[in-house]
């Protein structure tokens, strides 16, 4: 490995849209970083700017077969290790079940192991799925959440909740000093434009003048965060001395309709495109909304990104990419100082 003389953050599932954006920030602040990536839903494009810097590796690898050897032997020590490696729009953890499943419960497990063997910390990515469609509003993290076990959404909220056991057990067992986020729906540029995500469809289908998918009536609710204020969150996380007993909501509390995030969507691309209702997804929660006052009183972290300012540069980002001219520039602030 290149630089070999500083100390080593791996970021499993780097080359993801959540993992790509931390690679960036974390090279930002001087760290130096192995991106493990399978490249099942990773896309090397993500990193591809990167790949030239010095302090960036990049790894081809399943964390399901086991860690590769050139980081499990690393001469120098592992700090920290962030695993992001998860398939995670609905259509593509339930594209292969069983793969979703084992990458949660195997491949944290390996990571866990490769934690203890360097004393190095390790955030488990976990997810607001963990409360399944919830019967408190706002989720808490001290709610043990109304998952079905054997629907098709299980092999990836019931993934997340045996990997959270995991990462508590080892901490107890003090084999590993664990964090956990739980992170509530994410929207931003490098969005895969196929990943199946509300905002991913909504925002390229109005750009196309395509029709906008609405499962069910469009009345169920989400709260989106842009990925720069959850990237902040989860390095806070990481950065704190001392492990908090427990998971940490990581989201954005301002919550509104899947319709009104269309409406919103609509607006500020100037789209005609009309709606198609379609059914809703099995097991689909009503509601999601975190409440963050554990964010707020560890990490002194709250989001700082309206959604008017992200959607803009997701908008930006998705028109950038599809080579249309329909919306104005990025705001530069956000678009290069913080994604
Ligand atoms: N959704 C929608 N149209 C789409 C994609 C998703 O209405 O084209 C709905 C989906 O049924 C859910 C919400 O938007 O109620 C958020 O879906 P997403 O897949 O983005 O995230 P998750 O369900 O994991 O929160």
């Amino acid at each position: 490995m290149k630089n070999a003389q500083r100390d080593l953050v791996l970021v499993a599932g780097g080359a993801g849209f959540l993992g790509s954006h931390l690679c960036d920030a974390l090279i930002a602040k001087g760290n130096r970083v192995v991106c493990l990536d399978s490249f099942r839903t990773g896309r090397r494009r993500n990193v591809h700017h990167l790949e030239g810097e010095a302090a960036f590796d990049l790894v081809e690898g399943d964390i399901v077969r086991g860690i590769p050897t050139s980081i499990r032997r690393s001469e120098v020590p592992l700090r920290a290790i962030y695993n992001l490696a998860c398939p995670a729009s609905p259509p593509h953890y339930q594209a292969d079940p069983e793969h979703t499943m084992l990458t949660s419960v195997l491949g944290t497990r390996n990571l866990l192991r490769l934690a203890e063997a360097h004393g190095a910390r390790l955030l488990q990515a976990s997810t607001s799925e963990v409360y399944g469609d919830p019967e408190i509003h706002p989720q808490r993290e001290g709610y043990w959440g109304n998952v079905n076990p054997t629907g098709p959404r299980a092999c990836y909220d019931e993934g997340k909740r045996a990997a959270e056991a995991l990462c508590f057990d080892f901490e107890r067992l003090g084999r590993a000093e664990v964090r956990v986020a739980r992170i509530f729906n994410t929207y931003g540029p490098r969005m895969a434009a196929d990943d199946g995500r509300v905002v991913s469809n909504v925002v390229t289908q109005a750009l196309a003048g395509a029709p906008i998918t609405v499962y069910g009536d469009g009345s169920q609710t989400r709260s989106f965060c842009y990925v720069a204020d959850l990237i902040e969150g989860l390095m806070g996380l990481m950065a704190l001395d001392r492990a908090p007993s427990g998971p940490v909501n990581i989201g954005n509390p301002e919550e509104l309709t899947v319709s009104d995030l269309v409406d919103r969507v609509l607006a500020r691309t100037g789209s005609s495109s009309q709606l198609t209702y379609r059914p809703l997804p099995v097991d689909d929660p009503r509601r999601r909304r975190p409440d963050i006052s554990r964010a707020r009183e560890l990490l002194g972290w709250a989001p700082r990104t309206s959604l008017q300012e992200g959607l803009e540069a997701t908008i930006a980002w998705f028109a950038d990419e599809a080579g249309t001219t329909r919306v104005a520039a990025r705001p530069a602030a956000l678009a290069s100082a913080r994604v």
